[in-house]
């Protein structure tokens, strides 16, 4: 089922009590102001998770923004779904460009974080984009089609009906620079394109894709009112409670 859904993605910011307050922030202020049907994500550093999945008592969701590839073992420093899973979370980000970019994430890597998240029952929200360079040079279109071949078309119906989509142009993220309205709707139109292609026209309807890349309150509404865009994730405005509820408040 298709679903309005505005996540925050916190990125690799806030101590361990800023992050707490912060989070008692939104959740009051989701409580008292949110109106809609619209669900709400806080993806945080691993060290809030635990804490905050208590803290958010499901008015606000709580998500990781990485995980590993593999069960368990003989991975120093790394965190697993299963382990995401067990502090109360309930979504993990997937290929964050951020994580493609500087971790050398591929496509086949982030393949097999999807099939492990599914499989602890978490909710993957799987990110493409394409970069200035590919926008630029007009590969864009190639670009997230096969990150999308790669990245879950590999899964089964069933499993591919359980994750979330959010396309975030590279050259849009932190930079203040954001697509256009229309640029995202023809974007997000064309990954439902795709998906319908791919699994057929109801999947493709029920599939929730966000839009990320310098959303905030004043061009949160404009962006959501796309037809194929249903809600956003967002960054640098998800660390401020005013601007990230007022850009929740945008699906009242
Ligand atoms: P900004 O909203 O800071 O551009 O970041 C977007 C993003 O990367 C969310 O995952």
């Amino acid at each position: 089922m298709r679903k309005k859904i505005v996540a925050g993605n916190w990125k690799m910011n806030l101590e361990y009590s800023e992050g707490i307050s912060l989070f008692s922030e939104i959740v009051n202020m989701v409580r008292d102001e949110k109106k809609g049907d619209q669900t709400v994500v806080i993806c945080s550093p691993f060290i809030h998770l635990n804490s905050l999945a208590q803290l958010g008592n499901g008015v606000v969701k709580i998500g990781a923004q990485n995980c590993h590839q593999n069960e368990s073992g003989a991975y120093t420093g790394e965190i697993s779904a299963k382990m995401i899973k067990s502090t109360g979370s309930e979504y993990v980000l997937v290929g964050h460009s951020e994580r493609r970019q500087y971790f050398a994430e591929s496509d086949e890597l982030l393949a097999s974080k999807t099939v492990i998240a599914l499989q602890h029952n978490l909710v993957p929200i799987f990110c493409i984009g394409e970069t200035l360079d590919e926008r630029n040079n007009g590969s864009y279109y190639h670009v997230l089609e096969t990150q999308l071949e790669n990245g879950v078309f590999g899964l089964s119906a069933e499993d591919f009906g359980k994750v979330i989509l959010a396309y975030e142009p590279v050259w849009a993220i932190g930079t203040g620079l954001t697509a256009s309205p229309e640029q995202a709707q023809d974007i997000h139109a064309f990954i439902r394109a795709k998906i319908d292609a791919k699994y057929g026209m109801s999947v493709a309807d029920d599939t929730t894709i966000l839009y990320g890349g310098s959303c905030n309150p004043k061009n949160a509404a404009e962006l959501f009112a796309q037809h194929d865009i249903d809600g956003g994730l967002i960054g640098g405005a998800s660390l401020k409670s005013r601007d990230f509820v007022d850009i929740v408040k945008t699906f009242n």
